[in-house]
């Protein structure tokens, strides 16, 4: 029998603000030493208060506005009972049946289609604090506890390891347009749950889904949910049943372990949060966070194609990071009119980008400059340089911010136009290759490509290849 999988994902995001979600302490708590952000409300002393961060609040209805949700008028905190270490207040305020956004969905790229996964909710909560333990005992950070943190849930549209993917990398790309989230998955600022589960092609009903934790790399996810899928498929097909577990994903067996079955799950008491008031959010309010939001990346991938005539893929690649589709757009600004924005993307996605990974960096550190790169294309569509040439001047261009005429007059690599000079080279690789002329003239146009490229070694790379090849036709049709 043939098993499809069905996938929903929790994400929760840190949201950058200022201050945390219920006092005035610092979220930028980064760097700091351990227990030194704190206050008597994130450490949760008798008789303190909450106060309602509005920028977290902002910050969630943004995220719900450009992931197309409702945001219903009425809205309330609740409290999510649990005793743990990780959390002073034995609680977390959370909301629960009434969160600031439902109802959305966000789209990916999968095999050429476009994909609408729904989007069931995003609420606002408050992160816990860091236990650290260690050698027998366990420490607490509370820096981290009372800091915001979105929980955006999707529906169960996801439909392979492949979909989960993608939807995390959209998710992260909107979230970092909107500048809610820093989307670190390696340092905790996003975090992701995979709920999975298999069920027979052509049943309409879910399967018994098991939740995956710990996934703190987009590898994980791939990887956590592309191993679960086939562990329960292998269930199934040898008569069993999946258990409704929760699991932990393990890097070093490249395995799902199990961590605590539904029974063990705890009953969280949700009662609506008597320390702060209920939340009424006006149209007025919503729709302004909605004016104000950025060009998101769906929106500017078509305008990229449709403005800049640019391949779908290219425009995809471009838009999945900010920055680097404003360097494009700087870039392409900059450019005279014999550069064309997809020269300049081709260079981007394929020559930067390589170098970028290479050295470990990224757009923001880069030395050449937009219209540096610019000017380095009018070099080549000018016939200063040719392409070969180019690269090797770009990589000198990214290892010291160099513009691209003082290295290309420094190293004179001006290409050779000059006809005179350029016949006699063509007259010399004409008589060290008689075979290839041989084979030229009995029609193999193969063995002018060659000849071309004989003339490209004796110049080093700088003969113009357009004036090359015309000589050499001309002296060819001459014997
Ligand atoms: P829980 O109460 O266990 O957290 P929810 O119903 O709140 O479960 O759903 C949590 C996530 O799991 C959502 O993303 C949802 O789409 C997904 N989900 C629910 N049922 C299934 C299922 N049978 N298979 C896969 N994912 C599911
Ligand atoms: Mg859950
Ligand atoms: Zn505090």
């Amino acid at each position: 029998m043939h098993y499809e999988a069905v996938i929903g994902m929790e994400v929760h995001a840190q949201i950058i603000t200022e201050s945390k979600m219920f006092c005035a302490c610092s979220a930028d708590y980064a760097s700091a030493p351990p227990n030194t952000h704190v206050c008597p409300v994130c450490l949760a002393m008798p008789g303190v208060l909450p106060v309602v961060n509005q920028a977290a609040v902002e910050a969630t209805l943004r995220t719900g506005l450009a992931l197309h949700c409702e945001i219903p008028r009425f809205s309330k905190f609740d409290r999510k009972n649990y005793p743990y270490p990780d959390l002073p207040k034995g609680y977390q305020i959370s909301q629960y049946d009434l969160p600031f956004c439902i109802n959305g969905w966000l789209e990916i790229e999968t095999d050429g289609q476009t994909k609408r996964i729904g989007i069931r909710r995003v609420h606002l909560e408050e992160d816990t604090a860091k236990l650290i333990h260690q050698s027998g005992s366990s420490l607490i950070d509370f820096n981290r506890a009372g800091v915001p943190l979105m929980e955006i849930v999707s529906e169960a549209d996801i439909r392979s390891a492949e979909e989960a993917w993608r939807y995390l990398v959209k998710l992260r790309t909107i979230l970092r347009y909107l500048g809610v989230n820093s989307g670190n998955m390696e340092e905790g600022a996003l975090r992701c749950e995979a709920n999975v589960s298999v069920r027979p092609v052509g049943s309409t009903e879910f399967g018994t889904k098991v939740e995956i934790k710990n996934l703190n790399s987009f590898r994980a996810v791939r990887q956590s949910i592309a191993y679960e899928i086939q562990r329960q498929s292998r269930l199934l097909e040898e008569g069993n049943r999946v258990q409704q577990v929760t699991m932990g994903w393990d890097e070093d067996c490249g395995c799902t372990v199990f961590q605590r079955s539904k029974e063990e799950a705890e009953d969280y008491r949700y009662f609506p949060e008597p320390d702060l008031p209920p939340m009424h959010l006006t149209p007025e309010w919503v729709q302004q966070l909605d004016e104000r939001l950025p060009e998101l990346p769906d929106a500017k991938q078509e305008r990229f194609t449709a403005d800049y005539g640019l391949r779908a893929e290219d425009a995809a690649l471009l838009v999945e990071d900010q920055a680097i589709a404003n360097y494009f757009e700087q870039a392409v600004r900059a450019a005279d009119k014999s550069v064309s924005p997809r020269t300049i993307a081709n260079w981007l996605t394929g020559e930067i980008f390589s170098l970028l990974r290479e050295h470990g960096t990224d757009i923001g550190q880069i030395k050449i400059k937009p219209e540096q790169l610019a000017e380095l294309l009018a070099l080549v569509s000018g016939n200063t340089i040719n392409a070969t040439v180019a690269k090797d001047v770009l990589v000198e261009m990214f290892e010291t911010g160099e513009s691209a005429p003082s290295i290309v007059q420094r190293k004179g690599l001006t290409l050779i136009s000059d006809e005179e000079q350029l016949r006699q080279i063509v007259r010399e690789v004409l008589a060290a290759n008689a075979k290839a002329v041989e084979d030229f003239q009995s029609g193999k146009e193969a063995a002018l490509r060659f000849l071309i490229g004989q003339v490209m070694r004796a110049t080093r790379g700088k003969a113009n290849v357009a004036v090359a090849e015309d000589l050499l036709r001309q002296a060819l049709g001459q014997r």
